[in-house]
């Protein structure tokens, strides 16, 4: 059998492109609106990959023209200390996004911080009028990794319709939602997990296989039919035998680029497309507060 180069799935250079139609959109809004959108991140704690992730997103946001209201809480703020502050933000006619930053401390609630947030300003799509939208098939913010993957799809003219496409992972923040906007383009969706019997017999029988686990290299080329497209939406860092970390994905890239037919890198794939569509929600929300000065 001839061997084959995937083609990448450039999602740095997408989202790269999707910062200029940003750029574009907020300068014909900002003359109307009289101020530049805003997106609030709360980050509590001293988690360095956060921190990491916030600085990314501030600098996102600085690039295409979002103005920042980030706030940065000590471990011990309480639960209702960062409710009254997103009750203040939900007011705060400047910001137009607001995203709780995880993992919080243990002590913290995510889901019910969420849930304080209003829905038109839930930049990450997780709230559960948001998700229910997506689950009746109605518009509404769409969670970023998930947009992020089926914004790539469309860039690259992967035809989604009629295709069987398999999803390893069922967390709240990528598989489910994922597995639900796949199959609202049409395809024929099956979601694997970890009581998943015979994962290979499932993955093989994919046209398009996304793998949202967070388990180094778990999916390699004898899991992968050919010319199947594979998204890979794990980021894990490991250590090599020299003491060196870097990142790698749920998928062996290596061993799958002979396979495939298009895949993504880690970095630089679904994560600068997760960023992208978060900008993307907050101008979106930004957007809609023309039209409801226009009614
Ligand atoms: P998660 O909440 O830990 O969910 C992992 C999912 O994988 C669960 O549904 C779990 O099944 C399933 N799973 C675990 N081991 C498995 C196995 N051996 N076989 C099949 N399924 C298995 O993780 P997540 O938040 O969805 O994130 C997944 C990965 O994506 C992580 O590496 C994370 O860092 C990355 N991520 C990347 C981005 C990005 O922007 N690129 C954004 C978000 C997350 P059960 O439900 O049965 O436990």
């Amino acid at each position: 059998m001839e061997t084959q180069t995937a083609k990448l799935l450039d999602g740095k250079a997408l989202a790269a492109k999707i910062h200029q139609e940003l750029i574009t959109e907020i300068s014909q809004l900002q003359p109307k609106i009289g101020r530049p959108p805003g997106l609030a991140v709360l980050m509590v704690g001293d988690n360095p990959a956060s921190a990491a992730y916030v600085r990314n997103k501030e600098k996102a946001c600085a690039k295409v023209g979002i103005a920042s209201f980030n706030r940065h809480f000590p471990k011990e703020t309480t639960q209702a200390e960062l409710e009254t502050v997103i009750q203040e933000l939900n007011q705060d006619q400047r910001v137009d996004g607001i995203l709780v930053q995880l993992p919080l401390p243990k002590h913290l609630d995510s889901v019910a911080l969420l849930h304080q947030i209003m829905p038109e300003k839930d930049a990450d799509g997780l709230h559960p009028v948001n998700l229910g939208k997506l689950v009746r098939g109605e518009p509404g913010l769409r969670s970023c990794t998930p947009a992020g993957v089926m914004r790539l799809l469309d860039e690259y003219s992967i035809p989604v319709t009629g295709k069987k496409a398999i999803v390893v992972g069922r967390s709240i923040l990528v598989g489910k939602p994922l597995a639900l906007m796949l199959l609202e383009a049409n395809a024929t969706v099956t979601i694997a997990h970890s009581h998943t019997k015979d994962l290979k017999a499932i993955t093989k029988e994919a046209d398009i296989l996304i793998a949202a686990v967070g388990r180094p290299q778990l999916i390699n080329a004898e899991m992968v039919n050919r010319d199947a497209v594979v998204v890979d939406v794990g980021i894990n860092r490991v250590t090599d035998t020299n003491g060196k970390s870097r990142l790698v994905g749920d998928v062996d890239f290596q061993s799958i680029q002979g396979v495939a037919s298009y895949i993504t890198p880690v970095p630089g794939g679904v994560g600068p497309m997760t960023v992208a569509m978060l900008l993307q929600n907050t101008v979106s929300s930004y957007s809609r507060t023309v039209d409801s000065e226009q009614c």
